[in-house]
């Protein structure tokens, strides 16, 4: 998975970076179905020992463009953990209260606590995105913004927060094509915004937005990665994938019973 891990300070051009890819797995649609299956289990037991262990914090941050699957991402690769240990928080349009503060705090109040893994639907990052793309602050204000979410992502992973963020890569067609089932389908037209197709006007602009959020603020700490996303299932598995993988590398165990137990009868 490391092809998809953004170096620090590499330069993105998302052109050269095919979202049909599916390079990393062999085998046809109905294999890569068994081996998530494989992977939500191992993540299961992954995620239970971290709750159990209750010392690491797991962030996962997910961006992509409207329909790139974020969504989809939730459903199928925490399918099966503990919703005791895990949260979904969503970051949607800042209300009056949080505009009033600076644009961390809503933030800083959703980031797991230990033994927690949380999922960011969408995230801080808005605020270099969505806001650079409309203006909504002042360009000085919006560019401070990419070393302040470094140091920010810095502290949280200092204080025991192993962050991972994902980028869903999608091309335009693939968006059209979503919209359009969006639009057809009854029961998805609830997820239909009007408002995404002026969104989808503004690729361009996003494009450039996200390459300088894949440029300036893949870390050390807190690496991002492009993931392939045309195709939902090769999108899932990558993901959970290096999710497994790095949880495998906390070398996390079950703590040891408070006294010894050897004794212990149950009458
Ligand atoms: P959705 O994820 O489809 O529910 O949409 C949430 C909407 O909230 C998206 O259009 C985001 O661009 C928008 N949004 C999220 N964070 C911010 C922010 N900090 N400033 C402005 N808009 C935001
Ligand atoms: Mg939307």
């Amino acid at each position: 998975m490391n092809k998809y891990q953004v170096k620090p300070g590499q330069e993105i051009i998302l052109s050269d970076w095919d979202p049909g890819d599916r390079s990393a797995f062999v085998g046809d649609k109905d294999v890569a179905e068994e081996r998530l299956g494989a992977l939500n289990r191992e993540l299961e037991e992954l995620q239970e020992l971290l709750y159990a262990e209750s010392k690491h914090k797991v962030l996962i941050v997910l961006q992509g463009m409207d329909t790139s699957g974020k969504d989809g991402v939730i459903r199928h690769v925490f399918e099966g953990v503990n919703p005791q240990g895990v949260r979904v928080a969503s970051f949607k349009v800042p209300s009056p209260d949080e505009l009033a503060h600076d644009y961390l705090w809503r933030v800083h109040k959703q980031v797991p606590g230990k033994g927690e893994m949380v999922i960011f639907n969408r995230s801080h990052y808005e605020d270099v995105l969505v806001v650079r793309v409309h203006e909504l602050v002042p360009e000085p204000v919006w560019k401070k913004r990419f070393d302040q979410i470094n140091d920010f992502e810095r502290i949280l992973s200092r204080e025991g927060t192993t962050i991972l963020k994902f980028f869903l890569h999608i091309d335009l067609d693939e968006q059209k094509a979503r919209l359009q089932a969006r639009l057809d389908d009854p029961s998805k037209q609830w997820k239909f915004n009007p408002g995404d197709i002026n969104e989808r006007k503004l690729w361009p602009e996003y494009t450039k937005a996200y390459e300088d959020v894949l440029n300036k603020t893949s870390t050390t700490w807190a690496p991002w990665y492009i993931v392939p996303a045309n195709r939902k299932w090769y999108r899932n598995l990558v993901i959970a994938t290096v999710l497994v993988e790095t949880l495998k590398g906390l070398q996390m165990s079950y703590p040891l019973p408070k006294e010894d137990l050897s004794g212990l009868v149950i009458e």
